[in-house]
């Protein structure tokens, strides 16, 4: 039986995404169309006991690090519930969130209780009626959102930009004023064809080195690390204590260091988000699979990975959006 987790690449798998839901309560046009309601039946999705289940066999073949996603995690009802039952596995040292923070003013303090280490928001922009174009929500909502965050003790708390060309990539100077304002940690995202959404958001496609140059004309950018496992590669602003990460999947791929796997709501491994490699456990877990052979179910599944995406070469080939995934 194996001890740790790594494909056939040589890369060590020590990081799972979990979308605890497909749904969401915004529409960002990149990542879901306008008025779509497909999604996954109840019956489908991976109950609490089974996530449990699946993240302990996990953690027991290596994985450290667990990351609540979605779809809007928080749109799943007792989602701090299931973060303290996640937190308190042996083995899990760091339980992180991905939200767009709308209900975080109500969940925070829960969220911190249970065991949630640091979390993670989107905002695109920082002014309200372009917020409700880009997402189909209040603006309003999220800051109160990402102060209630601040105030329950979360720290570093980081903003997901995505950036598209004449839909915000002029307010990357406010955004980072707002951050070193609010003590926030700034992450910028290139654009990926990821669904139909994503495809067609690709077209407003911005090279996030370009950005960087144009920060560095106004600000000085030391390089420099920050933990977290994941691909940004962050700067500090000199005099300031705000880090900027750069996620460019695209402009600069990561690919090679991929440590991460995602399990989505109804119990679908997928190997990469760019690619179709997938492996099903809940036909597995439904069967009653014992844990030694869940234990090698997934082994077997991370056989799958693949060597890297191929948003460039291939932008029109995914046709899932970043919500059924989980982003
Ligand atoms: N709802 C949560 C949120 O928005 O943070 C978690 C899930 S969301 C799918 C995770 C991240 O994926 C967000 O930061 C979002 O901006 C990003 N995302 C969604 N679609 C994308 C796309 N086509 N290209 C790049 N990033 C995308
Ligand atoms: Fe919802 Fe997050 Fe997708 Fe926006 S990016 S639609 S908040 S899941």
């Amino acid at each position: 039986m194996p001890q740790t987790l790594t494909d056939q690449f040589g890369r060590r798998i020590e990081y799972v995404r979990l979308s605890v839901t497909d749904q969401c309560d915004l529409r960002c046009f990149y990542c879901m169309p306008k008025g779509f309601r497909d999604f996954e039946e109840p019956t489908h999705w991976l109950s609490f006991d089974e996530i449990e289940r699946v993240i302990r066999a996990f953690a027991e073949l290596g994985v450290e690090r667990v990351r609540l996603t979605g779809g809007e995690p928080l749109v799943r009802k007792d989602l701090p519930q299931l973060a303290a039952r996640l937190a308190a596995l042996p083995g899990i040292e760091d339980l992180s969130l991905s939200s767009n923070a709308t209900r975080m003013g109500k969940h925070a303090k829960a969220l911190k209780d249970a065991g949630v280490t640091r979390i993670n928001v989107s905002l695109d922009t920082l002014q309200p009626e372009r917020f409700r174009q880009i997402t189909g929500g209040k603006l309003e909502k999220v800051l109160a959102g990402l102060m209630a965050a601040k105030a329950a003790g979360f720290h570093p708390i980081k903003i997901n930009m995505v950036v598209m060309k004449g839909v915000n990539d002029d307010e990357v100077e406010d955004m980072v004023a707002f951050c070193i304002e609010h003590d926030f940690t700034l992450r910028f995202i290139e654009t990926m064809p990821v669904g139909d959404t994503g495809r067609e958001a690709s077209a407003q496609y911005v090279d996030l080195q370009d950005v960087k140059a144009r920060l560095a004309e106004r600000f000085e950018l030391i390089p420099g690390v920050m933990p977290g496992g994941g691909p940004a590669r962050y700067v500090r602003v000199a005099g300031t204590d705000l880090r900027i990460g750069f996620i460019t999947p695209i402009s600069q791929h990561f690919c090679e260091t991929c440590n991460r796997v995602r399990l989505s709501v109804d119990g679908t491994l997928y190997m990469c988000l760019g690619q179709e490699h997938r492996f099903e456990l809940r036909p597995l877990l439904r069967a009653g699979i014992d844990d030694d052979g869940l234990r090698e179910a997934i082994a077997r599944a991370i056989d799958l990975k693949p060597e890297r995406h191929e948003f460039r070469e291939k932008p029109g080939q995914v046709i899932r959006f970043m919500s059924m995934t989980g982003g």
